[in-house]
């Protein structure tokens, strides 16, 4: 008996289908033929700001003993599956199947599978890791697909893994209303938080757990324990039929995407952990968008709270300059110019004093009077008298933030991130 280790990537499309859902039926048809499975089916998220990403960037690996007589009829059965189940004849899927036959994953393929999780690669990096490795590519349009499926196939070793619990809807429903009841959401929330996450969204009031595509999925539990994924499912109330459920494990929720970095370092379309100090007010921008320039002893970068973090944006808002702190976020570029981190974390280190300037009173009615304009002096609304810009008073700002972390609420959480609801379990 020999390992065969199977890496699926890229058979969605933005409309329809799910790279789990093929995977499952692969693992369903395998086990048919009287496979043994080495280890639970893996959900792996990669880079979650590659440009051509369809949804959560997601690949998948299986991992099977196999007869070694058998391996092409295994292959065959996979790929065949792929072909029948993929969105082939959506512009932009290009789907890709990696098999390895190994007892070992090589170091040199555990890099290539961090390398995707963090920073763009290139399809030429996964065609002569392969070749390096021995692992055998199938494009099967496009070659595109082959990058995630083989970084599927290098994440055998998860750290801190967690597990998503996927159950599927049968085909006549794929598309329709999901009928799964909202209070029985919230109710499985409140009994295994934080051993489960992001289930509901309290300042959207949105559920999590059921996606919003057409795709076959019909609810995911992301759970730090498998036994408690299973509980919370048998929590809900659904009331439309069950095609298959199946417990993956996965790399969401453990920050591997993030690398510590200081800005001169910073690359577009991965992301960091930058730690600097605020040099200027935050600024709102229309659209209800928050940003600050960050500094460090290397250089400046912008840092943008978007509208979709709601309550987020709060924090990012009243920081002022000299504050310290540690940022967390995508880095994006903007019309090909600026480097931005799209923020997901914020860490509040140290807060500075922060001085306000204020108009003066009036020296002869005692109103508060009125700026001119950038030093042009004073002017009273009620009596009319006028004082020079150098008699303006200094305020010293109550600050109202406190140090600490803070995050974007669970809507607007990348599947990679950790919540801080983890802090809980490691600190006493
Ligand atoms: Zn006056």
């Amino acid at each position: 008996m020999v390992t065969l280790h199977i890496g699926i990537d890229d058979t969605d499309s933005k409309k329809a289908m799910c790279t789990t859902y093929v995977a499952a039926a692969i693992f369903d048809d395998l086990l048919k033929m009287g496979l043994t499975p080495m280890m639970r089916p893996q959900l792996v998220r990669l880079n979650p700001n590659c440009p051509y990403k369809t949804r959560g960037n997601a690949a998948v690996a299986l991992r099977f003993r196999v007869d070694p007589k058998k391996l092409y009829l295994v292959k065959d059965v996979v790929l065949r599956r792929v072909s029948e189940l993929a969105e082939l004849e959506c512009e932009g899927t290009e789907p890709g199947v990696v098999f390895y036959v190994s007892e070992e994953i090589p170091e040199e393929l555990r890099n290539f599978s961090m390398a995707v999780v963090r920073r763009m690669v290139s399809v030429e990096d996964a065609f002569s890791v392969a070749s390096i490795v021995g692992a055998e590519l199938h494009a099967l349009k496009g070659k595109r697909g082959v990058i995630g499926a083989l970084a599927a196939v290098g994440m055998d070793r998860i750290a801190r893994k967690t597990y998503e619990l996927i159950a599927y809807r049968v085909r006549q429903n794929w598309g329709t209303f999901r009928r799964v009841d909202d209070s029985s959401v919230i109710r499985m929330d409140m009994v295994t938080r934080p051993w489960t996450f992001d289930n509901f969204d309290y300042e959207t009031n949105e559920t999590r757990i059921t996606p919003h595509t057409p795709c076959p999925v019909l609810l995911g539990i992301r759970s730090l324990d498998p036994d408690v994924a299973f509980y919370a499912f048998s929590i809900l109330r659904i009331l439309e039929p069950i095609e298959k459920l199946l417990l993956f494990e996965t790399n969401q929720a453990t920050d591997l995407h993030i690398q510590e970095v200081k800005i001169a370092e910073i690359e577009e379309n991965t992301s960091v952990s930058v730690e600097g100090v605020v040099a200027d007010l935050p600024r709102v921008i229309p659209g209800g968008h928050v940003f600050f320039t960050l500094m460090d002893d290397t250089g400046t970068i912008q840092c943008t709270a978007f509208e979709p973090t709601k309550s987020f944006r709060n924090v990012v808002r009243s920081l002022r300059p000299g504050d310290r702190v540690r940022v967390y976020g995508g880095v994006k570029s903007k019309l090909g110019m600026h480097l931005t981190i799209n923020l997901e974390k914020i860490r509040v280190i140290s807060l500075a004093k922060f001085v306000r300037t204020s108009p003066p009173s009036c020296n002869v009615c005692g109103k508060k009077m009125e700026s001119l304009g950038q030093s042009k002096g004073y002017r009273c609304p009620r009596c009319g008298n006028r004082l020079p810009e150098g008699l303006k008073t200094f305020v010293e700002e109550h600050r109202t933030l406190t140090p600490g972390i803070y995050e974007v609420p669970p809507s607007a959480r990348r599947h990679l991130s950790k919540p801080l609801l983890f802090e809980e379990l490691t600190t006493p």
